[in-house]
């Protein structure tokens, strides 16, 4: 028997894989295992260079469990190792200073161990003590044991293997008994070993037999060692791809497309990607891409690995080039990374791309689904956006998809204004803005839907892209004011005339929102009243919305634009109304304001030129005194006009008619509003 001390010139080997190593001690089943399955590969090896002449037979990994004792052994017909290779691969870690190495990058552990010969040491996560049995394939190798007891000390005697290979044996240390039992090894194994390259046994298959399920002497194999993306695409259908999705992620929509990576040069990728359904994102980051390293899982936190927004497709990425070994600021840096992931942005956008060119049809279909993904890529890769500009569509309100270009061409006759500019008109919600897609549909426009969560964001993005053209939403004001073709003579009524006529209207206005009423020509045949709401404001406030703050424009009051039609008959008539019940009070009251006007006019035309703060004390007062009696009378009339809106049924019922096909009209409203129509017309 030989004894000796492990070879790490850090005493404290030990202390460190226990203690940072913490979090992470499931992992350490996966290094076993592909320690293991590397074994048998370099066994494959030497066959098939014609060093190793035995037979190879089945290989195979097998992992055993007594719960009872507390162990676990996983074992191997790999190649083995001789005691000169034990002494070498085990008794001399890899680096020299673990402790400080370990120190430094002690949140990434996870990826270091395998990468930096820690692997077989991580089971001291776990054991107490660990033991090797191997035999290596060589021609007259002896069977060695070795031992050691989470110290840096070790034994090494003969062994008892009678065939070529390697076994494991855990024996787990108090705190870790529970990885003995079968439903912790088997979620292990399904978490990081599903699909290694080489068969893994873990336990028994078994059969209904007599209504329960018995055990058969079979060995139950736990992975898939051809997993589609080691496959060719050339020999997979499409049925073979939504198999594989479902394979990852069972119980889940099948998804909408899929993407094969395979690149060799200049870098190694495989991998396939899949588009899923996405409604609305948070619902989506669930399914994760899952990145593995020669068929080994490694994470399936991919963020600094691909841009955010391909976070949101789902599949698998598998390459030997990542650099696991590294903290996860530095990958965003690293340059394979960052080829790596322009070169996955640039397959989905040539994946897409031949859709479009070949599937038209089914691209459309998809695309609701599919859009918010492409919006979310187009508004946080500039890359992207101009590889997506190409095949992206919008949608109309008649469910119509054009391509950008198609689109242009479409609305550049009709909805250029006089400025030249081109007016894109787009609705969020068909059913609450149907009356003025109406009347935009009436005119002859086309109106664009733009419904989803991003949309805000993106009719910015487009704006900014597109040249000499605005985008508007078809409620934000009157049709013909949104893509004006010609001046509109203003009506021909006095200032005083106009606030007359807002004070009447705004007294029956809802309160709670800020309303500023103008009156315009509008068409005969148009709305009595239409109430908008500015697209700047709104854009606004459904940013800060979006960005999850009520910044200043997000606290305003809401506000709109109440447009009197000055054309439309039933104001005719109220005007006229007006006219008869008010004119000898009106005239009555600006006489009465003359004098005061003309008084104050005079006082100003005298302190001219002066700063209040120059004015003596009189003089100040005398300003306010004067004021004061003009505003009195400005009020008298501003409720004079109120008290006409008021009662005016007619007023009532244009501006309820206004509210209603905004979808503003509601509650108490709503019902007077019913009430007052039924009585209108009985
Ligand atoms: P790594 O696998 O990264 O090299 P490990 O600490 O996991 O680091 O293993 C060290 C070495 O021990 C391996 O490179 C291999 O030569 C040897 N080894 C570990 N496990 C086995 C095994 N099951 N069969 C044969 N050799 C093994």
């Amino acid at each position: 028997m030989q004894k000796g001390t492990i070879g790490v010139t850090s005493e404290n080997i030990f202390p460190v894989i226990k203690k940072f190593l913490y979090s992470d001690h499931e992992i350490f089943l996966r290094e076993l295992v592909s320690n293991a399955v590397d074994a048998t590969q370099k066994l494959k090896a030497v066959a098939s260079s014609g060093e190793f002449r035995g037979e190879t037979g089945d290989l195979r990994v097998k992992i055993t469990a007594d719960e009872k004792k507390g162990t676990i052994t996983v074992s191997d017909n790999g190649i083995g190792m001789t005691e000169e290779e034990v002494n070498k691969y085990i008794n001399q870690i890899a680096f020299s200073s673990a402790g400080e190495f370990l120190d430094k990058y002690k949140d990434q552990l996870n990826n270091i161990i395998g990468h930096f010969g820690l692997g077989f040491y991580s089971a001291f996560m776990v054991s107490k003590k660990v033991e090797i049995q191997t035999l290596s394939w060589k021609e007259g190798a002896e069977p060695v044991k070795w031992s050691c007891e989470g110290d840096p000390s070790y034994e090494i005697s003969k062994g008892k293997r009678k065939e070529r290979g390697t076994d494991i044996i855990l024996h787990l240390d108090d705190e870790s008994k529970e990885y003995a039992t079968e439903a912790k090894i088997n979620s292990l194994l399904n978490k990081y070993c599903k699909f290694l390259p080489v068969e893994i046994a873990f336990g028994r298959e078994t059969e209904w037999k007599d209504g329960k399920s018995v055990e058969t002497g079979n060995d139950k194999i736990i992975n898939n060692t051809t997993p589609l993306w080691t496959k060719k695409p050339a020999d997979l259908k499409e049925e073979d791809y939504m198999n594989f999705y479902r394979e990852l992620y069972p119980m889940q929509e099948d998804p909408l497309f899929y993407i094969h990576l395979n690149v060799d040069y200049p870098f190694n990728l495989t991998g396939v990607l899949y588009f899923p359904k996405i409604k609305d994102k948070i619902e989506l980051s669930r399914n994760k891409i899952q990145l593995y390293c020669n068929q080994v899982f490694v994470t399936d936190s991919v963020e600094n690995i691909v841009p955010d927004f391909l976070t949101l497709l789902h599949g698998v990425i598998d390459s030997p080039d990542i650099p696991l070994n590294v903290s996860r600021s530095y990958l965003q840096s690293d340059s394979n990374v960052k080829k790596i992931s322009s070169h996955i942005t640039k397959k989905v956008a040539d994946r897409l791309e031949e859709i479009y060119k070949n599937d038209r049809k089914s691209l459309e279909e998809k695309w609701d689904n599919l859009k918010l993904f492409i919006e979310y890529g187009m508004l946080t890769d500039e890359k992207f956006y101009e590889r997506a500009e190409k095949f992206s569509l919008l949608k109309n309100t008649d469910n119509k998809y054009f391509s950008y270009e198609e689109y242009r061409t479409a609305v550049e006759p009709s909805q250029t204004d006089r400025h030249k500019k081109l007016i894109y008109l787009y609705a969020t919600d068909i059913h609450e803005q149907y009356s003025f897609i109406e009347s935009a549909k009436n005119r002859g426009y086309d109106v664009l839907i733009f419904d989803s969560q991003l949309d805000a964001h993106f009719v910015n993005l487009l704006e900014s892209k597109f040249k000499e053209t605005s985008f508007a939403r078809v409620d934000s004001d009157h049709i013909d004011k949104l893509i004006q073709k010609e001046e509109k003579e203003k009506p021909a009524i006095s200032a005083a005339e106009e606030s007359d006529i807002a004070n009447a209207f705004e007294a029956v206005l809802p309160s709670g929102s800020h309303y500023s009423v103008v009156v315009e020509n509008l068409d005969e045949r148009d709305a009595a009243v239409l109430i908008t709401q500015s697209e700047f404001m709104r854009r606004y406030r459904e940013m800060s919305a979006l960005n999850g703050g009520m910044n200043f424009y997000g606290s305003l009051h809401e506000s709109y634009t109440v447009t009197v039609n000055y054309s439309h008959p039933a104001i005719k008539k109220i005007l006229n109304e007006k006219k008869e019940k008010l004119n000898p009070k009106v005239q009555e009251i600006e006489t009465k304001l003359s004098a005061p006007q003309q008084a104050l006019e005079q006082f100003l035309e005298k302190v001219k030129g002066k700063k209040e703060d120059e004015m003596d004390k009189s003089d100040r007062d005398e300003k306010e005194r004067l004021e004061s009696e003009v505003e009195k009378v400005k009020q008298e009339r501003k409720e004079l006009l109120a008290g006409f809106g008021k009662e005016n049924e007619l007023i009532r019922q244009v501006c309820d008619l206004a509210l209603l096909s905004n979808g503003m009209l509601k509650g108490e409203e709503l019902n007077k509003f019913v009430k007052r129509s039924l009585s209108l017309i009985s």
